[in-house]
């Protein structure tokens, strides 16, 4: 299905989803509240224009979140894109390999880095970014909360000893929070979906093990099918595409 969208829909689509994450946080426990005033939105831009980015961006938003290491630095690196969307905030959130590296930290406005999965890629980002920038560069970890074995991230059990090491052993880097994808096919008529139960265990792990907060872990969950959900039982980061931007179309 081709969809085309026009920027009073985007701009409208956009107003209604962060709508929704406030009803969302308003939902939310006291404590949880606490931890996290307000879920930040990851606009997800993947296969859509730059046109689209532009429109959203003059819309107010500013996160923005992409998949593939090609199209983030195509779009990231764009003449027009820059000039229209000077203060982008990029976010890396899919599979990340070894030998692309530089090229997604080539990005100008990189934000963060959502997909850390394995001490090889810390390290290597952390050797690449380098100490020259000024400033960490931020990453999440990548957890693989449903256990299959077609999806990135690192088993929950490993999780946080991988925190350790970015704490430790990659002074470049700055440790944010923990990330999953998780199934996407939940049913919340059985209940809240596991693969967040067990990203709110490994950050109480996280949070144990290092001597850090609930607040100093931020947790990235939630896509357009269950953002809401999300921010109900913790999500500080929601990443939603479709529903802004209308349905993808892989076939271009
Ligand atoms: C595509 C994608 C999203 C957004 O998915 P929608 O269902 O379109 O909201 C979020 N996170 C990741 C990692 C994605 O790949």
């Amino acid at each position: 299905m081709i969809r085309k969208m026009g920027d009073a829909n985007i701009a409208k689509a956009l107003k209604s989803v962060l709508e929704r994450i406030s009803v969302a946080s308003k939902n939310r426990s006291e404590d949880l509240a606490a931890v996290c005033p307000e879920p930040r939105l990851v606009a997800v831009t993947k296969t859509k224009p730059k046109e689209m980015i532009i429109e959203a961006y003059k819309a107010g938003q500013i996160h923005f979140g992409e998949n593939y290491v090609q199209e983030l630095v195509e779009k990231g690196t764009n003449e027009q894109l820059q000039k229209e969307c000077p203060n982008i905030k990029w976010h890396m959130i899919g599979h990340l390999q070894t030998n692309k590296i530089n090229k997604v930290l080539s990005v100008p406005n990189l934000h963060v880095i959502e997909t850390v999965d394995s001490k090889k890629l810390a390290d290597a980002v952390d050797k690449f970014w380098g100490n020259k920038k000024g400033h960490k560069l931020k990453v999440f970890i990548q957890v693989n909360t449903s256990n299959e074995e077609n999806k990135s991230g690192v088993q929950p059990n490993e999780a946080s000893d991988l925190v350790g090491h970015v704490i430790s052993s990659c002074p470049n880097l700055e440790f944010v929070g923990l990330m999953t994808i998780g199934a996407f096919d939940h049913d919340l008529s059985k209940g809240p979906n596991p693969d967040f139960q067990v990203l709110l265990r490994c950050r109480e792990e996280v949070c144990k093990e290092h001597s850090l907060t609930l607040a100093d872990v931020e947790l990235s969950m939630g896509m357009s099918n269950d953002f809401e959900h999300a921010i109900e039982v913790g999500s500080t980061n929601v990443r939603v595409g479709s529903t802004i931007f209308g349905a993808r179309s892989y076939n271009k």
